[in-house]
């Protein structure tokens, strides 16, 4: 087992082929650096697609959680737990001020939302509406990827649950000529992931906002990517001046132990009494003891300036090299979450970096996409952008 050619052989022996995986088996983790079965180190630039917030393994949350394992790691939800009960509590405190369901993935999250959305509309009208968006992500259920307005991720599933209309991002008039008196709820990313880093005008949100508050439907932001620091703030919503009804949140929340969020603000406090939904595992002892060490280790080492000093560094550095190279057509970005439009094949450089011992991740045939830890250095995140400019004039070349 002590070779990434072992692990890929059992791998094609066992494991389901739901994914096309790179080659290499990485079984250790440090800070920003993955180390794999032939002892290569690999500097990650997309730690978990974003769950790793603190990068690898950082002490003090590995620490935590040891302590949580001696103490105790699950105890169901007919009982009160402590540090759900604290988590609930800080979620709401970072700007929020909302009530949370606790569940285990981002997919969950979002379902959490579509039922709470379609009672919500049960009990307003028999609304069951939501509409969503073209390019966006939400998870893979049956109703997230309903909810995701991309064909290849709905193929070869349907039928689909009814009632959901997809609308461009950023363009208003899209999501108004979609509004009927059975619209219950718009869901979106502020910022479409892995649809290609896509950013409305700010304009967008507040419209959406007030379409929202004028006719009693519910916004419910998919935070899952966009939360717990990315854009420079806990929440998404406060980079982008919004206020949701609800949010939902995972990735990054438990720093790569699996917890995901649904939260919602006081008036929909009763839209979901006991019997309507739940999750064995959702909010357990570990998980939250998890969440609550990355907000501890965010406020501590001061994480959202990281966030806003390198974000400013990295953008700095990718318009010097868009004009040194010509390579790049666009650059989109909040905080350490970028999505950068290339003239080469995406996959190319993605492989010319991992080929450096540089991991960078594709969305799109000609879009890179760069989420580091929160926590990263200047000179990682220096030396990330630097091999991907070598990789990108590399394959620009030939
Ligand atoms: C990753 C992601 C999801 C799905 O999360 P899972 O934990 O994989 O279920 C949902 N929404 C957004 C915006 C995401 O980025």
């Amino acid at each position: 087992m002590n070779t990434n050619e072992n692990v890929a052989k059992l791998y094609s022996d066992y494991v389901l082929s739901t994914y096309g995986r790179e080659g290499i088996a990485f079984y250790k983790g440090e800070g920003s650096y993955l180390i794999d079965m032939d002892g290569n180190r690999y500097l990650d630039m997309y730690p978990g697609w974003g769950t790793g917030c603190l990068g690898h393994s950082h002490p003090y949350l590995a620490d935590q959680l040891c302590d949580q394992l001696h103490t105790l790691i699950h105890v169901p939800n007919n009982f009160y737990n402590p540090l759900q009960a604290e988590l609930a509590k800080r979620l709401a405190d970072y700007g929020f001020g909302g009530y949370t369901f606790f569940c285990n993935s981002g997919a969950e999250a979002n379902e959490a939302a579509i039922k709470l959305a379609r009672r919500f509309g049960n009990q307003t009208g028999g609304r069951f509406e939501i509409i969503t968006f073209y390019k966006s992500f939400h998870g893979r259920t049956l109703a997230a990827i309903t909810a995701t307005g991309q064909p290849k991720y709905q193929q070869g599933f349907e039928p689909l649950p009814a009632g959901f209309k997809y609308a461009e991002f950023g363009n208003f008039e899209s999501v108004m000529s979609l509004v009927t008196d059975k619209t219950c709820a718009i869901m979106l990313e502020l910022i479409q992931g892995e649809g290609g880093l896509n950013i409305a005008q700010d304009n967008f949100y507040r419209q959406i906002e007030s379409l929202c508050r004028e006719k009693n439907i519910l916004l419910i932001a998919d935070e899952v990517q966009t939360g717990i620091g990315r854009t420079g703030n806990i929440y998404g919503f406060q980079t982008f001046g919004v206020s949701p009804d609800v949010v939902t949140l995972a990735k990054a929340l438990g720093g790569g132990v699996p917890i995901g969020a649904m939260m919602a603000k006081p008036a929909l406090k009763d839209m979901l009494p006991p019997g309507m939904h739940a999750s064995t595992f959702g909010g357990n002892s570990f998980a939250c003891r998890a969440a609550l060490a990355v907000f501890d280790v965010i406020e501590k080492e001061n994480l959202l300036n990281n966030v806003k000093e390198l974000s400013e560094y990295a953008f700095a550095r990718f318009n010097d090299i868009a004009r040194e190279t010509g390579l790049i057509t666009a650059i989109r970005g909040k905080g350490l979450m970028f999505g950068v439009d290339i003239t080469v094949a995406s996959a190319d450089v993605k492989a010319a970096c991992r080929e450096k011992f540089v991991l960078i991740n594709n969305v799109g045939e000609k879009t890179i996409r760069f989420l580091p830890a929160l926590n990263i250095t200047g000179d990682d995140l220096k030396k990330g952008i630097d091999v991907f400019e070598q990789a990108l004039l590399r394959e620009g070349k030939k």
